[in-house]
Order: structure tokens, then sequence, then C-alpha cells
């Protein structure tokens, strides 16, 4: 792959909702905002390895435009389906996130956890995906083809391999 940008998917991919979902409820919140504690313990080492190998990196994902925030100053940028108007899996969130990325689609690598919202509809917009395989989705198996790992510490090593 002769990737410039990789884009990651939030809900599981990079935040652990089950956990961040009892934090909320131990803690009576009221307000639902994603905050840096949230992260998969892998997601800060890995973006650090894609940078030192000269990637750009962008987060992008169903979820409200307030979830953006926490994620900002780790990526180059960063997008939600309530601030584009369209949610995965319609192509239109792609093309969004094509231009937020400011690469030509073959260079970019979508990484998410599902296959029907993510890699699916990514390889369809005509990116590259990767399939992180935990969460509330697990279960479902990657159809053939499909890179698929199971944490981020392996997507530098995946993308070498692809
Ligand atoms: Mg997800």
């Amino acid at each position: 792959m002769a990737l410039s940008v990789v884009v990651f998917d939030v809900g599981e991919t990079l935040v652990d909702e089950a956990t961040t979902y009892e934090r909320w409820e131990v803690e009576g919140a009221t307000e639902f905002v994603f905050a840096e504690r949230d992260l998969h313990a892998d997601a800060l080492p890995c973006f650090a390895a894609l940078r030192s190998r000269g990637l750009r990196l962008g987060a992008a994902g169903n979820m409200y435009a307030h979830h953006e925030d926490f994620l900002r100053p780790h990526v180059d940028f960063v997008g939600s389906s309530e601030r584009w108007g369209v949610e995965k899996p319609d192509p239109g969130f792609f093309a969004h996130l094509v231009e937020e990325a400011g690469a030509p689609a073959e260079e970019i690598l979508y990484v998410g956890d599902r296959v029907d919202n993510d890699v699916v509809p990514a390889l369809g917009a005509g990116l590259h995906a990767i399939r992180v395989r935990r969460g509330a989705h697990a279960d479902v198996e990657s159809p053939a083809g499909i890179v698929t790992i199971d944490s981020l510490d392996e997507l530098a090593e995946a993308i070498a391999r692809a």
C-alpha cells in the first residue's frame, strides 16, 4: 500500500465503548462526552508509530460533533457524521473523509471494527481498509481477503505487509 493517510473509526476502534458506558453509569454522568481516558491503551502508541513512518492521521466516525474535540489534539483532522450530515455506510461519508484527508482515496487507509459499516463501504469508496476485531461486533467473521488485526499494536506491521 502506498499510503499517505490513515483514518480511524472511533467507537470500539479507538474508544473502549463498554468501559466508557460503565464509567458514565458509575459516575452518574449527565454529559456524555468521550475523553482521552476512554481511548483503548493501544491508540496513542499506534498514532506515534504511524507518525514515525511519515503518515498523516485522521479520526472520523458515526458520532456527535462534540466527540471530535478530544481527538483533535492527537490527529491531523477529525470528522463526525453529525457535522458532515451523513452516516456510514453511506458513500457520502467517505467522500467527506477523502476531502478532509486532502489525498486521493487510493492513498487513504480506513481502520474500523465493523465489516458492514467500516471495511466494506471504505473499500467501495476506493479506500484501503483494515479491520480491528474487537468490541461488540468482534464475533462477526471477516470475509476472505479482509486484513484483520486484533489490536492496533499490529497495525503498523499490517500496513507494511499489505
Ligand atoms: Mg466502530
